[in-house]
């Protein structure tokens, strides 16, 4: 039975689908910078910047519930060596921590409607999904064959940030060992911003500002490229455009990072203090996860 869908949502998803389809591809992350988040660690007097090169551990297992919505003819979609290949690609990036993840239940959702999930402020399938889907006290990674976000138009995945829903969105064909999104979604989880944000001010490539601005880490040189229109070379060096910041210093950004917009041949780590930004997240905020 189709269910009914608001005029106004969409003639809301024609614009979208007019507009951001045509420009973005389904790799691009769609997870909001979260001023509340920001302000919630403020108060609590955690800096960005911890300092040092030596990383921490935590030394944890994480549980994973993964769910998957069918398709109409009750499809997952998704092969099984990949839902491998993505939970051991998380547990190699993240075991410089001590912090690993086991895949603990796999919840197959027979909506195929929100299979293309569409979450507007009006209309949020992903309210609706989580409400009867959900595990607390896990990581609940939800794929679906195509995410439409109201701001963004189609995604590759979104994230909350700690204080947040413990809840992932990815794009199936994003859920394999080689596509980045799932790692770049886990890190905005816990707690980190794209190398490229500008919310909290311009990051200098002098590094002078790097605790107050960008992504507050320091070990992360600033990045201005948002778009992701810089194409590296074949051997991901920074090809341009070259720019200058405000003091006319030439941005050398980080195309191997992660939490960037480089190509995801390119993209590959997380830094030292990308690290303990996330060690210190999950100590103080995320730390109820089983
Ligand atoms: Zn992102």
């Amino acid at each position: 039975m189709r269910r009914f869908v608001p005029f106004s949502v969409l003639l809301l998803l024609l614009i979208a689908s007019t507009s951001a389809l045509s420009q973005h591809d389904h790799s691009r992350c769609g997870t909001p910078f979260d001023r509340a988040f920001r302000e919630q660690e403020a108060l609590r007097g955690i800096p960005g910047y911890f300092g040092c090169n030596a990383i921490e551990r935590v030394d944890v297992k994480l549980q994973i519930s993964l769910h998957i919505v069918q398709d109409r003819d009750g499809m997952t979609g998704v092969a099984d060596d990949d839902i491998i290949g993505a939970q051991d690609r998380l547990n190699l990036l993240w075991a410089p921590i001590g912090m690993s993840f086991e895949i603990c239940r796999i919840n197959l959702i027979e909506n195929y409607q929100w299979d293309s999930l569409m979450v507007f402020t009006d209309y949020n399938e992903e309210a609706q999904m989580i409400a009867v889907h959900y595990f607390p006290n896990t990581i609940n990674v939800y794929l679906c064959d195509t995410i439409v976000r109201e701001d963004e138009g189609q995604v590759g995945g979104y994230a909350y940030f700690p204080g947040g829903p413990d809840v992932i969105v990815c794009d199936k064909d994003e859920f394999n060992f080689d596509a980045v999104v799932m790692p770049h979604e886990m890190g905005h989880f816990f707690g980190l911003y794209h190398t490229f944000e500008t919310d909290l001010g311009i990051e200098l490539a002098d590094g002078s500002n790097c605790e107050v601005a960008g992504d507050l880490v320091c070990d992360t040189e600033a990045d201005p490229d948002e778009d992701g229109n810089a194409d590296p070379d074949i051997e991901c060096n920074y090809t341009g455009p070259v720019t200058q910041d405000s003091n006319g210093d030439w941005y050398v950004p980080p195309v191997d990072n992660i939490m960037s917009y480089y190509p995801e041949d390119c993209i590959c780590r997380f830094t030292p203090q990308q690290y303990n930004r996330m060690v210190e997240q999950y100590r103080t905020i995320r730390f109820y996860l089983w």
